[in-house]
């Protein structure tokens, strides 16, 4: 009764939800397998780990400058230069607890009421209960799964209003796993200068790519594009750093002065040691990133060949992250129905597509061991021939 209007308007996230479900049942002693992970289930590696000890020793507990340290900024900017040709003072930079938050921070801070943000569809979980919460209005944009969930011109110049200020891509995405080619994103970023719309580019799987896939910042294209972009990466998916809370953002120095001012008034610095974990993890070396990629793609070929022999059910390749979207439409149930049968039924954990916006599809994680990810399918093939 007392809760400000705002928070009314945002649910629980759904992804969270089903995990949390499973993980009661496993409590239980039930044996669930779950593809509900939105996590690497690799440990992070021993470098990052002794960097964080050695943090620790050296008595690097204390605050640091809310939006950073300035040597981890420095190395971000390195990053920027060399994976993505994007040239930033450390001072357009943000550290954040988590990609998660550098993207609510960009939000709250470049959206309000009145205004309307462009989101395709399916879209990661998040997106729209944070621009509710900004009070500004979600433009959800489907797409196709015969374009391969990508947004086409038409589409989006359809969407665009006088009162659209931000538009969201997320490539390689969540759930889908596409990924935008160049001239997919330079019509995009055509029509975001033309129109003078930001750009929220989450890029937060960008390494975890398949079958040659590439992956290009739209931000790069030109000086225009650029000064409308606000790129959002971090450390947690690529490096196996989900609970370490690192995120970060780079952006037009207006932007990015005003996240810096906001978060140091709300959650201040990230966590020091953290900082001092993901500087390792960029600065250092860069083997377990192959290695992780390389038994994701085993996994996924496995993962959409049993899929796609199950009766009802039409998985997406994807190109890129580590879920698989699949159709269940020719189930006959919706995906939330789904999701609970698979999990009381057969013991399997998978995410409605409901929450990403698709209720005919489900998402099944990759992230996790071979030998559990056959158990999860004889369980599957099983609940299906039934
Ligand atoms: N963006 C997308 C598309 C994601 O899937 C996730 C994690 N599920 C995030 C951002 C947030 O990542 P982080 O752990 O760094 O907050």
């Amino acid at each position: 009764m007392g809760l400000a209007k705002r928070i009314l308007e945002v649910g629980a996230s759904s992804t969270l939800e089903i995990t949390a479900k499973a993980k009661k049942m496993q409590k239980e002693g039930i044996d669930v397998v779950s593809f509900g992970a939105g996590e690497p289930d690799f440990d992070t590696p021993k470098n990052i780990k002794e960097a964080a000890k050695k943090a620790i020793d050296d008595g690097f507990t204390k605050y640091t400058p809310s939006g950073g340290i300035i040597e981890l900024k420095e190395v971000i900017c390195q990053k920027f230069k060399k994976d993505n040709n994007l040239e930033y003072k450390p001072s357009q930079v943000v550290v954040s607890c988590g990609a998660k938050h550098s993207i609510n921070n960009a939000i709250q801070v470049l959206c309000q009421k009145g205004d309307e943000v462009i989101i395709p569809s399916p879209y990661w979980v998040s997106y729209p209960e944070m621009v509710r919460l900004a009070e500004a209005t979600p433009v959800i944009v489907n797409t196709d799964r015969e374009n391969g969930f990508k947004l086409t011109e038409k589409e989006l110049k359809k969407a665009v209003t006088k009162r659209t200020k931000l538009l969201i891509l997320n490539s390689p995405s969540n759930p889908t796993g596409t990924v935008y080619d160049q001239n997919e994103l330079f019509f995009i970023s055509e029509i975001a200068v033309d129109k003078g719309v930001y750009v929220l580019s989450d890029e937060i799987y960008e390494k975890i790519l398949y079958d040659g896939a590439t992956h290009i910042s739209i931000a790069s294209f030109n000086k225009k594009i650029y000064d409308l972009t606000i790129v959002i990466n971090g450390v947690s998916k690529t490096y196996s750093m989900t609970g370490w809370r690192i995120g970060y953002l780079a952006g037009p120095q207006d932007v990015v002065t005003a996240i810096d001012n906001m978060q140091s008034h709300s959650t201040s610095n990230p966590v020091s040691i953290s900082q001092k974990a993901a500087l390792e993890a960029l600065a250092g070396n860069q083997d377990f990133v192959a290695a992780m990629v390389n038994e994701f793609k085993k996994r996924r070929d496995y993962m959409v060949q049993r899929l796609s022999g199950i009766k009802g059910f039409s998985p997406f390749n994807p190109r890129g992250a580590f879920y698989v979207f699949c159709e269940i439409a020719k189930t006959g149930l919706n995906s939330v129905e789904v999701a609970n049968r698979l999990l009381t039924e057969a013991k399997v954990a998978v995410v409605p597509g409901a929450g990403f916006g698709w209720d005919n599809y489900v998402r099944l994680s990759f992230a996790t061991g071979m030998d559990i990810i056959k158990k999860g399918f004889d369980r599957i093939e099983q609940w299906a021939r039934q």
